[in-house]
């Protein structure tokens, strides 16, 4: 699943080759990926409009139209985009279409079909109604703090929960649990002030290196990274225990029993 480092990848590719060119036309392959908005909106606001400014949070990107309004995308499974001359015919998982005034166009493309395309009138609301928590790439320790105050759960199942914070997906969950040496099952009162500065401060050290790796999910991280250990008889990298395992927020747990507390 494409996590925040893809997604921002997706929206830098995005901004080069999609920002402020004027759309002549959309074709919709595939409607199922505009879940919860109409195709009609969608095509009267996008048709004749440019697109003039992109942000994301979490793994939700968002274009905003010179018309009105803008559009989110999810990828889902298996998201991506692709910008090509209008000569190349659509590819099998083209799902949405931009057509360019200048020969080009931009296809959405969602292999499994679990992505989503929605048209919103607001971006900033919806962001608001959403209440989507800091992005993982800016989180700040005081944000951090104040997003798990008076929460009482695993750190490992909050880290997961997009409205506390909006981008860490399992691997990275269990790299920033590994690198600030705290076992994913603490619970979040019992976390000292200084556990979650060491916290936050990995999370967005990560972040920001694998978008800078340009890092595709699952594909390991230089050696010295827990997730490139993160796997069935794996060993710690610091002390070679062999790994634990545990189910949390029905996701897979890794984590190193002596250097982990
Ligand atoms: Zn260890």
């Amino acid at each position: 699943m494409p996590e925040l480092p893809e997604v921002e990848a997706f929206r830098q590719y995005f901004n080069i080759h999609a920002l402020n060119k004027a759309i002549t036309s959309v074709n919709i392959v595939e409607e199922k990926i505009l879940k919860g908005s109409s195709a009609e909106k969608l095509l009267q606001f996008c048709q004749q409009a440019k697109f003039i400014q992109t942000s994301r949070r979490g793994k939700f990107m968002f274009a905003k139209l010179s018309s009105e309004g803008g559009l989110l995308f999810h990828f889902g499974m298996t998201g991506d985009f692709r910008y090509s001359n209008s000569n190349e015919k659509l590819h099998k998982h083209d799902r949405l279409v931009f057509n360019f005034k200048n020969g080009y166009y931009l296809a959405y493309i969602s292999q499994r079909k679990f992505g989503r395309v929605e048209y919103i009138a607001n971006i900033d609301e919806y962001i608001k109604s959403q209440r989507f928590g800091p992005d993982a790439l800016s989180i700040t320790p005081s944000e951090l703090q104040r997003q798990l105050q008076g929460r009482n759960r695993k750190i490992k199942s909050a880290l997961l929960d997009q409205k506390i914070i909006a981008g860490v997906g399992n691997l990275y969950a269990d790299e920033a649990l590994f690198q600030a040496q705290i076992r994913p099952d603490r619970l979040t009162k019992e976390l000292s002030a200084d556990e979650l500065i060491r916290l936050a401060k990995k999370i967005k050290k990560i972040m920001i290196h694998a978008v800078q790796q340009g890092n595709e999910y699952g594909e390991p991280f230089s050696s010295d990274y827990f997730i490139s250990f993160r796997k069935k008889d794996g060993c710690c990298p610091i002390c070679n225990t062999l790994l634990s395992r545990l189910p949390i927020a029905q996701r897979t747990t890794y984590f190193c029993e002596k250097c982990q507390k």
